[in-house]
């Protein structure tokens, strides 16, 4: 077998997942990442126990916990009338059902534990200001170039870099993410500043027409994430500028007093235009294949971008110890497993976006089925909760 390390473009959560996963299967690997310091934006993110049980197959779950929040429930509200409509119960059952927890956590929290872990391990080399420009295939090996004029020869190439992927337009090449004509706006508050205390301990989605809130606590409480995204009637009229503040305080116009009152946590400052893409049959060309947003990037309706990379990289992993050096079959069996989730992750996550905006008799109908739900029953998110196996095991 070839003793040159596996090249992995890009250092984010999916980055380094692979890498921890691809060392602990003995394969040597080289992180190459474009920023001048390995790091994560300081909001939150969701974790199903789908991807609770593939971080404690990378070893990292328990060095999780004390950053983690573990809400009560996951509550979704009208914005309009601010009255619940259904909610998932994350308790006994839950866990029964699942095995693995449901958490919460600080994107730097859950980055920096990974991160931790992998410079723990011998077999990975991590390094910064590396942006991947171009590779080739060279008889048994792979070239990177890089910005700033550095080669790097691998054994193999993973494209983990992200949505606006170079590895991507090389093997994919189908242009730039598709606009969704959605935009988010985050913020991170002391908890103290909460005014309206009545959902502090659950994950709580507030959603309204062409308009959802999400708020969750962070780092062991302290603090309260908040998200407020919008979905934008200038973008579906054609207009070039869409989705600003302006906009945000249109939507919300029509909301309960004390939905709108969260606007208070949220910063204008920044905002994120939402994209996706199509899904595609093959990421992969012979040594070279993708990984998390690079192959599959999805909306954040389902909440399980990070936890889709995440299990790409076991999956990887587990399919390159199993193939030995042969990389391409290794990397077609990978995506091969990978491609029908993910898939679903992608159109579900769409199509749970549509669910959550709507207005009129389409809003009644929503709330009038998802008041018959029984909280005991996870719902859409069943199939993505019960896990993969790998390694022939669950
Ligand atoms: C508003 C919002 C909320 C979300 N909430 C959730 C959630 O609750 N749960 C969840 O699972 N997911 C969530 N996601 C999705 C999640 O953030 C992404 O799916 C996840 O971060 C993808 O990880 P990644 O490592 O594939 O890509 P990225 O995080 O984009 O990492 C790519 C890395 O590659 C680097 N890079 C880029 N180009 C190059 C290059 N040429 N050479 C070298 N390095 C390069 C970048 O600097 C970066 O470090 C959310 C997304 C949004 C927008």
């Amino acid at each position: 077998m070839s003793n040159l390390p596996i090249l992995i473009a890009g250092g984010g959560i999916g980055g380094l997942s692979v890498a921890l996963a691809l060392a602990l299967k003995g394969r040597r690997v080289r992180v190459l990442e474009k920023a001048p310091e390995f790091g994560e934006i300081g909001y939150g993110i969701q974790m199903g126990p789908n991807v609770s049980r593939m971080l404690d197959r990378l070893g990292i779950l328990k060095a999780l916990e004390p950053h983690s929040v573990y809400p009560d429930a996951l509550i979704l509200v009208d914005a309009l009338d601010n009255r619940e409509i259904t909610r998932i119960a994350l308790g006994r059952a839950f866990l029964e059902r699942y095995q693995y927890r449901y958490f919460v956590i600080h994107r730097r929290d859950l980055h920096g534990e990974i991160l931790a872990a992998c410079r723990q391990r011998e077999e990975i080399t991590l390094e910064a200001s590396r942006e991947l420009t171009g590779f080739e295939e060279r008889g048994d090996s792979v070239i990177v170039r890089c910005e700033n004029g550095s080669e790097y020869e691998g054994a193999a190439l993973v494209g983990a870099d992200g949505l606006w992927s170079p590895t991507r337009a090389a093997i994919v090449a189908d242009g730039a993410p598709r606009v969704a004509g959605h935009v988010t706006y985050r913020g991170v508050v002391p908890t103290g500043e909460i005014i309206d205390r009545s959902h502090l301990d659950s994950m709580t989605i507030w959603a309204g027409p062409n308009l959802h809130l999400v708020q969750y606590r962070l780092r062991g409480g302290a603090v309260m994430n908040n998200v407020a995204t919008v979905s934008s009637r200038r973008f579906r009229r054609g207009e070039k500028e869409f989705g600003g503040p302006d906009e945000l305080d249109e939507v919300l116009s029509r909301a309960a007093p004390q939905v709108r009152d969260m606007l208070r946590y949220i910063s204008r400052d920044r905002n994120w235009v939402l994209h996706d893409r199509e899904p595609v049959t093959n990421w992969t060309r012979g040594r070279a294949t993708l990984l998390g947003d690079a192959a599959h990037p999805t909306l954040q309706y389902l909440a399980q971008g990070a936890n889709m990379a995440i299990e790409d990289g076991v999956v990887l992993a587990e399919k390159v110890a199993a193939a030995g050096s042969d990389y391409n079959r290794a990397f077609l069996a990978y995506q091969g497993s990978r491609m029908t989730r993910t898939a679903r992750v992608v159109i579900g996550s769409r199509f749970f976006g549509e669910y959550l905006h709507v207005d009129g008799g389409a809003r009644e109908l929503r709330n009038e089925l998802a008041r018959k739900r029984d909280p005991e029953n996870s719902w859409e998110v069943d199939w993505l909760y019960r896990g993969i196996e790998v390694d022939g095991r669950l």
